[in-house]
């Protein structure tokens, strides 16, 4: 058994809840395909009996995963220490949700990823009967208001997508038990990698993650995880794991574990070069305004920094508002070249995108207004290219950018 509970983020990332594989001493555990497992009398077998309920590379990674959230379960008492993989980020809100009985309320970030968005409107309020309220949890007085006696669920997402609000955990969490003691608190920490923000240690029941991004880090998954230190829960959530059955596969499952193993490496080169192009970007000509949780003008920055590991670590994901208007804001997204233009985030490659047009294009035109997520709103993911590099590029842009409106105008465009 390993024993990295004392350990820093780094050396987890790389030993937490693995061991070498018993008969050859692989030190990473074989993609183990079987769906069956054979046994030796009826119901007398080794603990595995079927895959989605049991298998042993998902267990390697859920281990893994829930230690580095910090859940403290002893595999004894929980046989993945309350970790649970799904095919996808929006499969794990989905077991999340099943802990609730129908028709009940829940209280959600205001800016939440819109898949997560779309699936609480468009699908469990006409399936589960939930009601919910969206609110800005920036605000504790709305938090305060919104939440009732019976309120079964609150949804934080902190940093949110594109706005980067940033939710102070502990403090939603007192609000919320000293209203609803029963009441779960989860988390979407998929912005920040549990390197930079693990919400456990700030009170939340449960935190989740689409590990597309950070966690497996290399564009190539789709998958989600839960995680609770919590045993009751815990119980319920690997209940619901199985009976409903998006579970992830034992590919997927390796790849993401070997994904994770250079996630501390990769969030600290993420932290450092995003904050150097966020103070950058701060002072371009080009520029209106810089959203970056790492710049002391952003308005949660000191939450951010209590509630964030890593000295402060601001994460990999910037948001800006260019001078000018569509026209610019295209001429730049079409000029850079080691940014790529696509959806998504949180890989080794840089990426960028204009959410009005892309990610957020389903949220309705006045929402989008009032959550800021104007035409020259461009979304940044910076990967771990050389910073200079990645500068360069964005020069590159901002001269693209210089004029494009009226240049537009005066060609007749
Ligand atoms: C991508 C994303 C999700 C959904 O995850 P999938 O793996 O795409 O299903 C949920 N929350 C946030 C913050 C995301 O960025």
């Amino acid at each position: 058994m390993d024993d990295t509970s004392k350990a820093g983020i780094g050396t987890k990332v790389i030993h937490a809840g693995q061991r070498p594989e018993p008969i050859t001493g692989a030190v990473m555990p074989p993609i183990v395909t079987s769906s069956t497992y054979a046994q030796r009398s009826p119901g007398e077998h080794t603990g595995f009996e079927y895959t989605r309920s049991h298998n042993p590379t998902r267990y390697a990674l859920e281990r893994m995963v829930a230690k580095l959230e910090g859940s403290d379960l002893p595999e004894e008492l929980d046989a993945s220490c309350g970790g649970f993989a799904f095919s996808s980020g929006l499969a794990a809100i989905g077991c999340a949700l099943e802990l609730l009985d129908a028709g009940s309320h829940v209280v959600s970030m205001d800016d939440v990823y819109g898949g997560t968005n779309r699936q609480f409107q468009r699908v469990r309020k006409r399936t589960q009967g939930l009601e919910f309220d969206f609110v800005d949890m920036t605000d504790m007085s709305k938090v305060e208001r919104a939440v009732r006696p019976e309120t079964g669920m609150v949804w934080i997402e902190t940093p949110t997508n594109p706005t980067l609000k940033v939710v102070d955990i502990a403090a939603v969490r007192e609000v919320v038990k000293s209203k609803a003691p029963n009441c779960l608190v989860c988390v979407d920490g998929t912005f920040t990698s549990p390197v930079n923000q693990r919400p456990l240690e700030h009170g939340a029941d449960i935190v989740m993650h689409s590990v597309t991004k950070y966690l497996n880090g290399h564009s190539d998954v789709v998958g989600g995880v839960l995680v609770t230190g919590d045993p009751e829960l815990a119980e319920r959530v690997r209940f619901l794991q199985n009976a409903v059955g998006s579970v992830m596969s034992p590919f997927d499952s390796y790849m993401t574990l070997r994904g994770i193993k250079t996630l501390a490496v990769r969030i600290r080169q993420h932290n450092a070069s995003a904050q150097e192009i966020a103070e950058r970007l701060e002072k371009h000509e080009m520029v209106e305004r810089v959203v970056y949780p790492g710049l002391s003008s952003h308005p949660q920055h000191a939450v951010h920094r209590k509630q964030t590991a890593e000295g402060g670590g601001g994460g990999g994901m910037i948001t800006f508002f260019i001078k000018g208007g569509l026209a610019e804001a295209r001429a730049f997204l079409e000029a850079v070249r080691v940014f790529t233009l696509a959806e998504s985030l949180g890989g080794v490659e840089s990426l960028i995108e204009h959410p009005a047009i892309m990610t957020h294009a389903s949220v309705p035109a006045e929402m989008r207004e009032e959550l800021g997520i104007s035409d020259t709103l461009i979304r940044l993911s910076v990967g771990v290219e050389e910073t200079a590099d990645l500068m360069a590029d964005l020069d590159r842009g901002f001269e693209a950018a210089k004029g494009a409106g009226t240049s537009a105008v005066a060609a007749g465009v």
